[in-house]
């Protein structure tokens, strides 16, 4: 058997779709599922004579993006016509950038699996339309529906610096915290306002030699799972192909393949990049866009504390595990209510915050979960983040249990009353007298005595015995009994 190794080299094509509230270059709103071409203007239906004006807001949120992404921000960027033939541009040409997009060279930090980050390059970032939907569900022809012509869409293109699906993965994620961070875009996959291109090939090294295969793009996935799969199935693909056949790279020989989901393959399209011509020109209709000071500091002032750097932030400052600080930082709106909770100024103990990592527990074990279940984000549940940090307290110094505090949570969402008072009125208040308590443990004590036998013999059944009174003890008590004090009691009264 010859010596092989080999690496996947894979570079990233991204469409992000802006979540303005009109067009790229005219007035009709922008929206999903409704009624085929009821938002169309003579603009975005490419008229003859019509002139597009540029939206604003578009541009301000491209370039906030660009920022978040690290990139450079050019002074002066025009548009340009990319000309093509199809049903769903009627224009016969999409307005984009080409060879001075208002951005580029910048970089994107991606979480890894081990813990530490990695820097993937971005080439650049521009802006363009997207073109309109060609329907093939009825009979035997085709329809075009227009609303989607003309909706502003940022295009990322990363350099070749991704090297499994793990990391592209990292990437797609990531991307998606920070647009929808900055609010810039919704990123639904669903409503395929992220689309991915990913670019792979496979550096094969056999027998000391180097060879390279050749590029295989392939089109237009709008799923995380779609994304890996493909970036996984190409790899394995391309090294078939290449000990099967020895094909290798040469100039020009990269192929453009689409994902075929039912039966999880990529599927070839185009076998050699067709010697495209695009006869870009810059459009005529369009004034080019200066950038000044101000208006880029205007638009820097807007970004804010990016996904990533929170996560970390939490890990260090708050002793959470990398897990819990991705699931805080996944949405900014669930990020904010925590640090508005742990920043909380209670009044019980006079204490100013309370506990992260209580208050962590309470958000992702019971909070999200409802937030889910009611279909909304967790500051649109009703409780406030104080009241939040004063049941954190509660479960701290063991006035309820963790039980306890998710059931007071969710009452949270139906009343205005204080997580305490809440506590008193559904009875959920451990009992930690005790005088009572030891009253419940002898009880338990004489009617299980093969248990206390057990325990008493200090052989391998005793944890086990002790934990099944235990166990007793708090069902006799309805759940109230602080586990703690009960534990306390037992190994004094069976010692
Ligand atoms: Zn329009
Ligand atoms: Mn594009």
């Amino acid at each position: 058997m010859s010596d092989l190794k080999y690496k996947i080299i894979i570079g990233l094509e991204i469409h992000v779709q802006l979540c303005t509230k009109t067009k790229m270059f005219c007035g009709c709103a922008l929206e999903f599922a409704a009624e085929p071409n009821s938002r169309v203007c003579p603009v975005c239906l490419g008229m003859p004579g019509v002139l597009p004006v540029m939206n604003k807001k578009a541009f301000e949120y491209s370039v906030l993006a660009a920022l978040a992404l690290n990139c450079e921000i050019a002074s002066f960027t025009k548009w340009d016509r990319k000309s093509y033939y199809y049903p769903d541009l009627p224009k016969n040409y999409q307005i984009s950038q080409y060879d001075l997009p208002f951005s580029e060279k910048g970089f994107i930090e991606i979480p890894l699996e081990s813990g530490e980050s990695k820097r993937i390059r971005i080439t650049r970032a521009h802006l363009e339309e997207d073109a309109g939907k060609n329907l093939h569900t009825a009979g035997n022809f085709s329809q075009v529906d227009l609303n989607r012509a003309g909706t502003p869409l940022l295009e990322i293109v990363t350099e070749p610096d991704m090297n499994s699906a793990d990391e592209v993965k990292a990437l797609a994620v990531e991307l998606q915290r920070i647009v929808r961070y900055l609010g810039v875009s919704e990123a639904d996959m669903q409503k395929g306002h992220m689309r991915f291109e990913p670019n792979i090939n496979l550096i094969i090294t056999k027998d000391g030699t180097e060879y390279k295969t050749p590029i295989a793009e392939v089109k237009n996935l709008n799923s995380f799972r779609a994304l890996e799969r493909s970036i996984e199935y190409e790899a394995q693909r391309q090294l078939d192909e290449f000990l099967d056949t020895g094909k290798v790279m040469q100039m020009g020989n990269k192929s453009t393949r689409g994902w075929d989901d039912a039966n999880q393959m990529t599927v070839l399209q185009r076998e050699k990049e067709e010697a495209h011509d695009y006869r870009y020109f810059p459009d005529p209709d369009l004034l080019p866009v200066e950038m000044n000071d101000a208006w880029l500091d205007e638009i820097k002032s807007r970004l804010c504390e990016l996904p990533l750097q929170k996560q970390i932030r939490y890990v260090t400052d708050y002793k959470l595990s990398d897990y819990d600080a991705h699931v805080l930082t996944a949405e900014r709106s669930t990020a904010e209510f925590f640090e508005q909770a742990v920043s909380a100024t209670i009044e019980q103990a006079f204490i100013f915050g309370g506990d992260p990592k209580k208050i962590c527990n309470i958000i992702t074990q019971a909070g999200l979960k409802l937030a889910h279940e009611q279909n909304c984000t967790l500051s649109e549940l009703g409780f406030t983040p104080e009241n939040v940090a004063r049941l954190a307290r509660m479960v701290e110094d063991g006035y309820v249990n963790a039980s306890a505090a998710n059931t007071i949570l969710e009452e949270m969402t139906k009343t205005d009353k204080d997580p305490q008072t809440i506590a008193k009125d559904m009875n959920l208040i451990q009992k930690s007298d005790a005088g009572e308590l030891e009253a419940i443990v002898d009880q338990v004590l004489a009617d299980n005595p093969k248990a206390v036998e057990d325990v008493k013999s200090g052989g391998k059944k005793a944890k086990k015995a002790q934990g099944f009174l235990l166990g007793q003890v708090i069902q006799k008590s309805k759940g109230q009994a602080n586990p703690k004090i009960v534990s306390q009691i037992l190994t004094k009264k069976l010692s």
